[in-house]
């Protein structure tokens, strides 16, 4: 319904809002307008009461915690998620950006992204910020890493950390249990990383935290290598 009134707007105004559909100014967002941009930057794609442990937006228990993280034990001491998944004008932004290259679309996620991040920046102290890095064949067909781009976007300097082996099947079709075991040793420290991470703790930061195995295997092998603890930044939470 959505998209139909979008259609019939755009072909009123040559650039609508992706979220309502009114005339764009680009001087600020490209494809959002001023009004649905501070809306969704503030309550609009806000996770509602998230876990306390991996920022799952759903009912917790006592202690905050989501059902998964009242069973489950992870490695990273927590994840912070910033804006939700579920909302569908994000979906749609990350999508586009992620897989068609749109980095109109890179650019208006980091402005939104912005005022998230400098609080969480400015509220904690890490030794060392890394991302979560692409294999190098997914670098090659994507020709960047989505993470790497906003952050450059936001100068928000990182420290590369981690390599990735490559995998035959894309992560976003497989089931969770496939996904788990697929990341499984996908990950080893990039060769003069080892002396970098001795005893630090580390921030980690990826675009979508979906079920955590990501987060959870580049942890156990910075621990593994040395480092003392990691926890996790996430663009967005599924
Ligand atoms: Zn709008
Ligand atoms: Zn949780």
């Amino acid at each position: 319904m959505k998209r139909l009134l979008h259609r019939i707007l755009s072909f009123f105004f040559p650039h609508p809002c992706l979220s309502c559909g009114m005339p764009v100014d680009e001087s600020f967002f490209y494809h959002l307008c001023r009004d649905c941009a501070a809306y969704l930057a503030s309550s609009g794609a806000a996770i509602q009461s998230p876990c306390v442990r991996c920022s799952a937006e759903t009912y917790h228990n006592s202690a905050g915690l989501c059902y998964d993280c009242s069973l489950k034990e992870y490695s990273f001491l927590k994840n912070t998620s910033l804006l939700s998944y579920q909302n569908p004008v994000i979906r749609d932004m990350v999508l586009s950006f992620k897989f068609e290259s749109d980095y109109l679309t890179g650019g208006d996620l980091a402005r939104l992204l912005e005022p998230s991040v400098r609080e969480f920046l400015n509220t904690r102290q890490f030794d060392i910020i890394s991302s979560v890095p692409l294999s190098r064949r997914s670098l090659k067909e994507r020709g960047y890493n989505q993470v790497d781009y906003i952050l450059r976007q936001l100068e928000i300097p990182h420290t590369g950390l981690l390599e990735r082996k490559d995998h035959p099947t894309h992560q976003s079709r497989l089931s969770q249990k496939e996904r788990r075991e697929t990341v499984k040793g996908q990950f080893t420290l990039m060769p003069d990383a080892r002396g970098l991470i001795e005893n630090k703790k580390i921030l980690l930061i990826d675009d979508i935290f979906t079920t955590g195995s990501t987060a959870e295997e580049c942890t156990t092998t910075l621990l593994a290598g040395g480092a003392r603890e990691t926890e996790i930044l996430t663009f967005f939470r599924a």
